[in-house]
């Protein structure tokens, strides 16, 4: 049973976090793998680049050659072949020869160095050199960039387009990743219809099924949104009981002490493992966390922003370790910026407010917006950070510096 005391949110998110783990791995194709994280340790069956290629357009020469080139008294050298980049060369390079090459082209035996074709001049089957070269220049070496069977790629490394682009150079068009979780989602509450249903009186439309379905895929999860759930209590254990087909599972509304609040009873009579109620923190004090038939279940609020910023402090976390991703990257980025207006907040939970960070010559500053209420859904369109004001302090300053958690890049 969980503490009646109201916990951290430091506290929760240790929970959270104790109680999720990596899925294991699934095989994708390269070509989806973006924001993944490698499950195995990667490294070629063959050294990159695969043979010794020109970097410049120019001519293939033995160095010692064209040491006295000049303008003046340049260098002239008989032509063998031309060598275009894909095609293996035919003739060795002897002293006195060369052969004209492009850019990626493999350069022929018996060459040191590649001249620029900037500095010769082509006369019929010969050419000028008119500057020496030394021994390697304008060579790129076979395996420089990484050797057969060199581990350059591990397990537990995120996908960017240059580890992609890494793996593609490396032929893998599948490659072994972190398994993504699906993600139900549930939301409850009898006033609620969804997108497209009439908005009768007393009713209310489904946000929170979208904004959530939408933070699911910045996780790195797969939402799966299910049917809204009327306020009985066995429309919602069957709900329940279907969204235990996935990995995860959310439900929004019905966690408060409402008389129609039976997310909490139907959970603990499924046999749920409840490890948390409430956190300190503002908005978004109801939180029910348990495991439910081994699943993770988070129970966020109702209220569209409560929901949100819940999700992004737990569930996000939870998703980011089940994912696979370093526990450095769990959490939400936290920075340090100077606020631009004056604040007040107050009260017994710790304050999230919804905030424009932007970052001027090296430094973050940050401006609350006006409407910081928790059903005032606005205050999360267009914002990218959180102003996290301790419990106990009534009032921040104009210039003050804060701390703020980044729920988007502020690039
Ligand atoms: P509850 O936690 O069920 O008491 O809901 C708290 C508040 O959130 C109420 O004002 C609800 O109308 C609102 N709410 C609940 N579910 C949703 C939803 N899916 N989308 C938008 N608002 C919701
Ligand atoms: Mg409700």
């Amino acid at each position: 049973m969980p503490t009646d005391r109201m916990l951290t949110v430091e506290e929760a998110q240790q929970i959270v976090l104790d109680s999720v783990q990596i899925l294991g791995e699934e095989r994708v194709p390269l070509s989806q793998a973006l924001g993944r994280v490698l499950a195995e340790d990667v490294a070629p069956k063959y050294d990159i680049p695969p043979h010794n290629n020109s970097s410049v357009d120019g001519y293939a020469v033995q160095a010692e050659d064209t040491n006295d080139a000049s303008p003046v008294s340049p260098c002239r050298l008989e032509i063998l072949e031309e060598i275009p980049a894909g095609v293996v060369p035919v003739h060795r390079i002897a002293p006195g020869k060369t052969s004209r090459i492009m850019t990626g082209a493999v350069i022929p035996g018996g060459a040191s160095a590649v001249v620029m074709v900037e500095n010769t001049v082509m006369e019929g089957k010969h050419v000028q050199i008119l500057k020496p070269v030394r021994s390697g220049q304008n060579v790129r070496y076979r395996g420089e960039d990484v050797k057969t069977g060199q581990t350059v790629l591990s397990t537990g490394s995120e996908l960017g387009p240059g580890e992609i682009g890494l793996l593609a150079s490396f032929q893998r068009s599948f490659i072994a990743v972190m398994r993504q979780p699906t993600v139900s989602i549930l939301s409850t509450g009898d006033e609620v219809v969804d997108i497209d249903q009439a908005l009768t009186p007393g009713k209310i439309v489904n946000s929170n099924s979208y904004s959530l379905a939408a933070l699911v895929k910045e996780a790195g999860g797969r939402p799966v949104s299910l049917n809204i759930a009327r306020d009985t209590e066995e429309e919602i254990r069957s709900a329940i009981q279907s969204a235990l087909h996935a990995d995860v599972i959310l439900t929004t509304g019905g966690v408060s002490v409402g008389d129609y609040d039976y997310v909490k009873k139907v959970i603990q009579d499924l046999g749920a493992e409840m490890k948390l109620w409430r956190v300190q923190m503002k908005p978004g004090k109801p939180l029910a966390f348990g495991m439910l038939q081994g699943k993770p279940f988070f129970g966020l609020p109702g209220n569209p922003v409560s929901c949100m910023v819940s999700f992004l402090l737990f569930a996000r976390a939870a998703l980011r370790k089940i994912t696979g991703h370093p526990q450095s990257q769990w959490h939400l980025p936290l920075i340090t910026a100077t606020i631009t207006n004056d604040l007040t907040a107050g009260g017994d939970r710790r304050h999230y407010l919804r905030a424009h960070v932007v970052y001027e010559d090296g430094l973050f500053f940050a401006s609350t917006v006006s409407g910081q209420g928790s059903g005032m859904l606005s205050s999360m369109s267009g914002t990218n950070g959180l102003v996290i004001v301790e419990t106990g302090i009534s009032s921040i300053v104009e210039g003050t510096q804060v701390s703020v958690l980044l729920m988007r890049s502020v690039w």
